[in-house]
């Protein structure tokens, strides 16, 4: 491997590596055109600039070498990196600390700044753009672990995999500098040949990372648009079919079907657009219950899962949702709930299971609204 790294010529290993970034650069910025709208694609456009910019830092020196360029190339690519880690903040919607961001980039800029004035060994500004690489690049791999390894896993595990070969590659560098005398840059030796590489697969790769991630953000945000209802936030019929796939497991289910009382009257007196926020704070308040799956199938009706127990915890559970929604208030108008509710076995049809449900919140309506009913039987008439 080591013999076959050392045939690689270093001049052409960087242009390939500019090469790469620039291709790098062209993705990322077909991906910002096509993606403007998603969070981070300019700070990732913004990023592949500077990597170009940096390498070309280091490809004029085969012309002139001149020391500025050395350290600008340094300073570029250590800020491109920094600048992917505040594109993927943006993307999952933290906050960039700019400040600290900048105190880092003009740490470093002065660090290396101080190593070719003093005319440091070459082997500490190694050193030192090594450690600040694999810092960010940590950073990087904890940031999308911690926040896409739920709904970006594809994205993040090829992220991952290729910070990882990254990262070992620059470790491996650095242990060369305890072995390895470092001569010229141009010189063919392992601790010059190793960053190009690198370069050449991060540079190009990591914008391939960026494209999944935002091709996936459209994927999700689509499905979210065709399984959920604006108005409320909870699922719509295709998204409770779809979630009930996921959620039901081996136990019975209580399901319940709730529909606002008398919905008709409080639109006729107060108006549409009230009864609008009426039904989206029900919504609301139902799909912030965590414990629920909550489906609005009709105008002002909800379909609820639960996983209750047995029938002392459901008679709890409807009661209080009854009393909660009894609670809410639009301005000071308030709302009562009639409740129907059944057990849906385990591989049973939920179209069944909701005929059932649906035959007793009837049974609540006739028998005076504003209360709870079990197919079949009563389970806890309340007075309105
Ligand atoms: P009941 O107690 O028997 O349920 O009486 P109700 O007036 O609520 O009757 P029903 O459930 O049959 O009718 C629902 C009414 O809710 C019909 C319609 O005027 C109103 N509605 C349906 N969807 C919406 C909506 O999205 N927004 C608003 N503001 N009203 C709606
Ligand atoms: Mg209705
Ligand atoms: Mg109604």
């Amino acid at each position: 491997m080591e013999a076959l790294l050392l045939r690689l010529d270093i001049y052409t290993l960087m242009l390939m590596a500019l090469f790469g970034y620039s291709l790098g650069f062209l993705t990322l910025t077909l991906t910002w055109l096509a993606h403007r709208d998603i969070p981070g694609t300019l700070l990732w456009w913004a990023s592949g600039l500077l990597a170009v910019i940096g390498q070309s830092g280091f490809v004029m020196q085969i012309l002139a070498p001149f020391t500025a360029g050395l350290w600008a190339g340094n300073v570029f690519l250590i800020t491109h990196v920094a600048l992917t880690l505040a594109g993927v903040r943006c993307f999952f919607l933290r906050p960039v600390r700019w400040l600290v961001w900048w105190c880092g980039v003009l740490l470093f800029a002065a660090m290396m700044g101080w190593a070719f004035a003093v005319n440091l060994n070459v082997e500490y500004r190694i050193a030192i753009s090594s450690l600040a690489f694999i810092f960010l690049s940590l950073l990087t791999i904890w940031q999308l672990v911690r926040d896409g390894w739920r709904d970006y896993r594809l994205a993040v595990t090829m992220m991952i995999g290729l910070f990882a070969l990254l990262i070992t590659f620059t470790l491996l560098r650095l242990a060369l500098l305890g072995i390895e005398e470092v001569g010229s840059p141009f010189r063919r030796q392992l601790v010059n040949v190793l960053p190009y590489v690198t370069m050449l697969m991060g540079g190009y790769l990591s914008s391939i990372g960026v494209l999944l991630l935002c091709t996936h953000h459209r994927t999700l945000a689509l499905r979210e648009l065709a399984t959920r209802d604006p108005l409320t936030g909870v699922f719509n019929r295709r998204g409770l079919h779809h979630m009930l796939g996921r959620w039901l497991g081996q136990e019975r289910v209580a399901l319940l079907m709730l529909d606002l009382d008398d919905f008709k009257q409080l639109n006729d007196k107060h108006g549409h657009e009230l009864g609008d926020r009426v039904i989206q704070k029900v919504g609301r308040y139902l799909n912030e219950r965590s414990d629920l799956v909550v489906g609005r199938f009709g105008g002002e009706e909800f379909v609820v899962l639960a996983r209750w127990a047995d029938e002392a915890a459901a008679r709890n559970g409807c009661e209080r949702l009854r009393h909660d929604i009894a609670a809410i208030e639009v301005d000071e108008v308030s709302i009562t709930v009639s409740v129907g509710m059944d057990w849906m076995a385990p591989g049973e049809a939920l179209s069944q299971a909701l005929q059932r449900a649906d035959q007793a919140l009837y049974r609540a309506k006739r028998e005076g609204k504003n209360r709870i009913t079990l197919f079949e039987t009563a389970v806890m008439p309340t007075a309105r």
